[in-house]
């Protein structure tokens, strides 16, 4: 789950981190009252989950409170658009008031979860403000990398490896130290998977300050943390994927054509890269997990056959402690409801296969069997072209 910048701020403060003063503004009054409070000029900021705000006009600077109340008003319930967003962009619903800081210098960090190694890791980087991507593939030097054992967390030396990285010295270098370990302390209690500081700012007075922070969490940790979840903006998720979660579903979006219904993580992987190799693209997947209900299933089918960019079904299940039957007649019933108008392609195998089958020859609708995964890839990709 990911959150707003306004948030993230909120709960950088908690862990005594710093960033400047910032408000959500109501309305264009607000805004120009907050502007006030803060000596005549701000920094007006859209709230969506996507970064790249700056070059798609969604930062600007008010000189004065007036224009702050003009900028609240061109931007509240904008399609802003950035790298990040797409083509279509998101619609701007909060916006933030930021007290303006004197920047001497902009630089990158972030702390996230490397696969590879299972461990947090830290990478931080003179080159704010610019994307980390074009600073790896360009200047991968300028990229100061910390992998952090859990056992010790962040220890002394390494933040100030990293403060000395990042060209910190004296006064500078402790408050950046002090910066790291409270941010460490954040990311390890708060389960979060990334926390992104661009750009971290070293201001002209000498302090070292969050002016940009973008914080996602591992979903399996939220129900530890009821703040957190508290923050969960559904209009910046995808509807399908609200959907599904509210039937325990995992539903992924993805930008090809064919709807996948399977169970586990694993299977959905797999599933996606047969799909690919017979020369087709997979529109989302959908895992109703290890012990779903014939309604959950029934949902799932239901959510996968709403989604408009999905022209063919390819549900791939292997029975395990899932029953081959219990699939079957959520299928089936999915279709009652709503009808099928794209072709269907069912793999079924294990548990009570045979009963699975039997459900949906016998439902009267047309669906396709895949008598394996490799047999079933091939005719789903066939069923479009
Ligand atoms: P995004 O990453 O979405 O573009 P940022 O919050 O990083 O948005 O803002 C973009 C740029 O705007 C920053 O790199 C910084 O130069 C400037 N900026 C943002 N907030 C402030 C602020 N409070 N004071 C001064 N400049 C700011
Ligand atoms: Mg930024």
């Amino acid at each position: 789950m990911n959150i707003h910048e306004y948030q993230a701020k909120e709960l950088l403060r908690q862990y005594k981190v710093a960033t400047p003063n910032g408000r959500v503004a109501q309305d264009a009054e607000e805004a120009r009252q907050i502007t006030k409070e803060y000596g005549g000029q701000s920094v007006v900021k859209a709230q969506i989950h996507a970064g790249g705000r700056g070059k798609g006009g969604g930062v600007k600077f008010a000189t004065d409170p007036d224009k702050a109340a003009e900028l609240f008003k061109a931007m509240m319930g904008m399609q802003l658009v950035t790298k990040q967003t797409g083509p279509e962009g998101r619609k701007v619903r909060t916006v933030f008031i930021s007290d303006p800081v004197d920047i001497a210098r902009e630089l990158y960090l972030a702390f996230l979860v490397d696969r590879a190694t299972s461990r947090v890791t830290v990478m931080a980087s003179t080159e704010g403000g610019v994307e980390i991507e074009e600073v790896a593939e360009k200047t991968p030097e300028k990229i100061v990398k910390v992998v952090v054992d859990p056992a010790l967390g962040l220890s002394g030396f390494q933040a100030r490896q990293i403060a000395f990285g990042l060209g910190f010295s004296g006064d500078g270098f402790k408050k950046c130290v002090v910066f790291l370990q409270n941010l460490y302390r954040l990311f390890v209690e708060k389960d979060c998977s990334m926390v992104e500081v661009n750009p971290l700012v070293e201001t002209k007075t000498g302090d070292v300050i969050a002016l940009d922070a973008k914080i996602g969490f591992d979903d399996n940790g939220l129900f530890r943390h009821p703040d957190v979840l508290a923050y969960r903006d559904l209009n910046e998720e995808a509807e399908e994927e609200i959907e599904a979660s509210k039937f325990n579903l995992n539903f992924i979006k993805l930008d090809g054509n064919i709807g996948c219904m399977v169970n586990g993580a694993g299977l959905a992987m797999g599933t996606m890269d047969i799909i690919k190799y017979h020369g087709g693209s997979p529109a989302n997947f959908l895992d109703v997990g290890g012990g779903a209900t014939e309604d959950a299933v029934k949902n799932a089918f239901r959510i996968i056959l709403q989604d408009t960019s999905v022209k063919a079904v390819l549900v791939n299940i292997f029975g395990g402690i899932m029953r081959c039957d219990v699939v079957a007649k959520g299928i089936v019933n999915a279709a009652k409801e709503i009808g099928i108008s794209v072709p269907v392609v069912v793999r079924l195998e294990g548990t009570n296969v045979e009963e699975g089958k039997k459900i949906l020859a016998e439902s009267g609708y047309n669906l396709i069997v895949g008598e394996n995964i490799k047999d079933a890839a091939e005719k789903v990709v066939a069923s479009i072209k």
